[in-house]
C-alpha cells in the first residue's frame, strides 16, 4: 500500500517532474494539472490522470484555486503538493485545500501565515532564539521621532521593508538620516498598493553579505533535523543564479550552532514538512531575514551532500508519517553546485521562449539534470524562464566544479537563447572559484564587464 493514493502536483515545469518523480517510486498515483498553454509539458504525459484548468495565463490556471481543487475533486486525489512559487506560499489555498477533505502537502496554514509576515515570523524566531538583523522589533508607528530614534540606535545605511513583501520587491535601503522619513513613507505607499499592507519595518542593511540558508525537515510530531547550508550568493536582481551546498569557509561551530537555532524553532513553532531559513552572512555572523515554508528551487544539492530525497520527506510527513531519520542519521558527504538554465539572452537577460529544436542533457558521473525539456518542446512566454538544472556533486568542491565545467559544456539547446555562455563564464571565474563572493558579486561584475 502507497502511503497516500493520489497526489495532484498543483505545479508545472522541472519541479511537477521532480514531484511525479517521487510519487512514481512511492507507488502513489499522479495527477497533472495544466493549463491550455501546457498540455505538452513532459509531466503531463507520464502523470496517471491529467485535467487542463484553464487559459494560458497562470492567474486563470496555475492560481485558479477554485479549478484545481474541482480537479482534485473529479480526480478523487487524496493529497495536493503545490511545488513552489504559484500558490506554495498561499495560506488561503493551503486552508481551501484541507477544507475541502485533501491533504496539503506543506505546513499548517497559520504557520504559512505567521511566516509570510516578515514581521511576525521575525518575533517568532527571535523568540525561538534565531540570530536576527538588529532593527525596529516590530511594525514602524506614525511617530515619526520614534522611527529617527531606532534607525540612530541601529546606525546608517538601513532598509526599510514591507511586513508583506516578497520577490525582492518593497524595500528601500536609506543611508542618512534626512532621507528616512521620505523612504519610510514612499515604502508604505507603495507597500500598500502591492501588497495590501501598509506595515513596514527597519533593520540593519549589511553591506557585503552572503546569502547563506539552512534545510529543515520536520514531522509536525515533535521531531525535527536539519540537512545544512547552503550558499545561494550568486545572485541578480534578487534571483538565485548558481547555488551550492555546503557553503564554503563558515567556521565549523557557527555553521552548527545556526542550524541548530532552526531546529529549534521548528518544534517551537510546530513546523510540519519542507522548509528554508534564509540569512545574510557577514562577518561570521548569521541574520535571519525570513523563512520559505515550501520546497526551494536549489534543494537538490542539499539531497546530493547528504543523500535525503527531500520530496519523499515531503510526501511522507504528508501521510501523517515520521521523519525517516533522525540528526544522527544525517551525514554530509562532498559538494555539489546547481546552475540554473534559464530561457533568456545571456547579455539582455530578456526571456527567449519558443521551440526547442534540439536538446542534449550532460551525463556522468556526479551529473543530475532536473528539467522538463525534450527536443520539439515549445517553451512558452507565460510563465518562469527556468528550463533546466544542472546540478553536480563532487566529492570535495574542486571536482564538483570542475564536473560542472565539462557538463555546461556538453548541454546543448538549440531553437531558444539560454544564460549557459553565463555559467560558464561564472564557473571559471576566479572569485567564485575561492568561494564566499556577496550577494552583490554577479551585479557589479556584469557591470564591470
Ligand atoms: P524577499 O521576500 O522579497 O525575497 P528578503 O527579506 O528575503 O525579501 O530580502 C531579499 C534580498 O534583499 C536579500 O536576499 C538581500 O539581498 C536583500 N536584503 C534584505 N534585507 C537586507 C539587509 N538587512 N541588509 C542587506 N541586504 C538585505
Amino acid at each position: 500500500m502507497p502511503i497516500l493514493d493520489k497526489v495532484l502536483i498543483a505545479n508545472r515545469g522541472e519541479i511537477a517532474l521532480r514531484i511525479l518523480r517521487a510519487c512514481k517510486e512511492m507507488g502513489i498515483q499522479t495527477v497533472a494539472v495544466h493549463s491550455q498553454a501546457d498540455a505538452e509539458l513532459m509531466h503531463v504525459r507520464l502523470a496517471d490522470e491529467s485535467v487542463c484548468i484553464g487559459p494560458a495565463p497562470s492567474t486563470e490556471s496555475y492560481l485558479n484555486v477554485p479549478a484545481i481543487i474541482s480537479a482534485a475533486e473529479i480526480t478523487n486525489t487524496t493529497a495536493i503538493h503545490p511545488g513552489y512559487g504559484f500558490l506554495a506560499e498561499n495560506a488561503d489555498f493551503a486552508d481551501q485545500v484541507e477544507k475541502s477533505g485533501f491533504t496539503f502537502v506543506g505546513p499548517k496554514a497559520d504557520t504559512i501565515r505567521l511566516m509570510g509576515d516578515k514581521v511576525s515570523a521575525i518575533a517568532a524566531m527571535k523568540k525561538a532564539g534565531v540570530p536576527t538583523v538588529p532593527g525596529s522589533d516590530g511594525p514602524l508607528t506614525d511617530d515619526d521621532e520614534r522611527t529617527l530614534e531606532i534607525a540612530r540606535k541601529i546606525k546608517y545605511p538601513v532598509i526599510v521593508k514591507a511586513a508583506a513583501g516578497g520577490g525582492g520587491r518593497g524595500m528601500r535601503v536609506v543611508h542618512n538620516e534626512a532621507a528616512l522619513l521620505n523612504s519610510v513613507k514612499v515604502t508604505r505607499s507603495e507597500a500598500a498598493a502591492a501588497f495590501g499592507s501598509d506595515v513596514v519595518y527597519i533593520e540593519k542593511f549589511l553591506q557585503k553579505p552572503r546569502h547563506v540558508e539552512i534545510q529543515v525537515i520536520a514531522d509536525g510530531q515533535g521531531h525535527a533535523i536539519h540537512l545544512g547550508d547552503r550558499d545561494c550568493s550568486l545572485q541578480r536582481r534578487h534571483q538565485k543564479v548558481i547555488e551550492e551546498a555546503p557553503a564554503p569557509g563558515i567556521p565549523e561551530d557557527v555553521r552548527a550552532e545556526v542550524a541548530k537555532s532552526c531546529v529549534d524553532a521548528c518544534i517551537e513553532i510546530g513546523y510540519r514538512g519542507a522548509g528554508t531559513f534564509e540569512f545574510l552572512y557577514e562577518d561570521g555572523g548569521f541574520y535571519f531575514i525570513e523563512m520559505n515554508t515550501r520546497v526551494q528551487v536549489e534543494h537538490p544539492v542539499t539531497e546530493m551532500i547528504t543523500g535525503v530525497d527531500i520530496v519523499k520527506e515531503q510526501l511522507r510527513i504528508a501521510a501523517g508519517l515520521p521523519l525517516s531519520l533522525t540528526q544522527d542519521e544525517v551525514t554530509f558527504n562532498g559538494h555539489a553546485f546547481e546552475c540554473r538554465i534559464n530561457a533568456e539572452d545571456p547579455r539582455s537577460f530578456l526571456p527567449s521562449p519558443g521551440k526547442v529544436a534540439h536538446f542534449h542533457a550532460p551525463g556522468g558521473l556526479g551529473v543530475r539534470v532536473d528539467s522538463h525539456l525534450y527536443g520539439g518542446y515549445t517553451v512558452p512566454p507565460f510563465y518562469d524562464s527556468l528550463i533546466a538544472k544542472l546540478i553536480t556533486y563532487g566529492e570535495d568542491r574542486e571536482t564538483a566544479l570542475a564536473r560542472m565545467r565539462q557538463a555546461l559544456d556538453e548541454l546543448v539547446v538549440d531553437g531558444i537563447r539560454t544564460n549557459t555562455a553565463l555559467h560558464q563564464d561564472l564557473v571559471r571565474d576566479k572569485s567564485f572559484q575561492s568561494g564566499g563572493v556577496s550577494i552583490h558579486y554577479l551585479e557589479s561584475k556584469l557591470e564591470r564587464e
